[in-house]
């Protein structure tokens, strides 16, 4: 893959959140470095990074696809009220089981998180 400062700032700014954003966020905050970046040449760059194994994907219900710049196996809790995306460990899943040598994983949980359970 040829080094190119769009793709490594879309990637910095990915790494920099945690709250799993869609291309559109990630393309607010690459435009404040880049003001003539587009929302194509973002998508395209995300799609790359994918393709390198550097980014994961996360399809989630009744929202745009989300990206993720933490690339070992884990799991993802959704909040129905708030969307947020938060990270569930895989060992949580598999030590239970008893299972070894999964190698990825796409489990997504969905509810209630803790912010919008206590607003109630
Ligand atoms: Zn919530
Ligand atoms: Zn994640």
């Amino acid at each position: 893959m040829r080094y190119s400062k769009q793709r490594e700032t879309v990637y910095q700014t990915l790494k920099s959140m945690c709250s799993h954003p869609d291309a559109s966020q990630i393309y607010q905050l690459v435009r404040e470095k880049i003001p003539n970046v587009s929302l194509g040449t973002v998508y395209r760059n995300l799609g790359e990074l994918c393709q390198a194994g550097l980014v994961h994907r996360v399809s989630v219900e009744n929202s745009a696809e989300r990206f993720d710049a933490r690339t070992d196996q884990h799991a993802h809790f959704v909040c129905h009220g708030c969307g947020c995306v938060s990270d569930v460990s895989l060992e949580d899943i598999t030590v239970q089981h008893g299972l070894d040598g999964v190698s990825h994983c796409k489990v997504v949980l969905y509810g209630t998180c803790d912010q919008c359970r206590n607003k109630k």
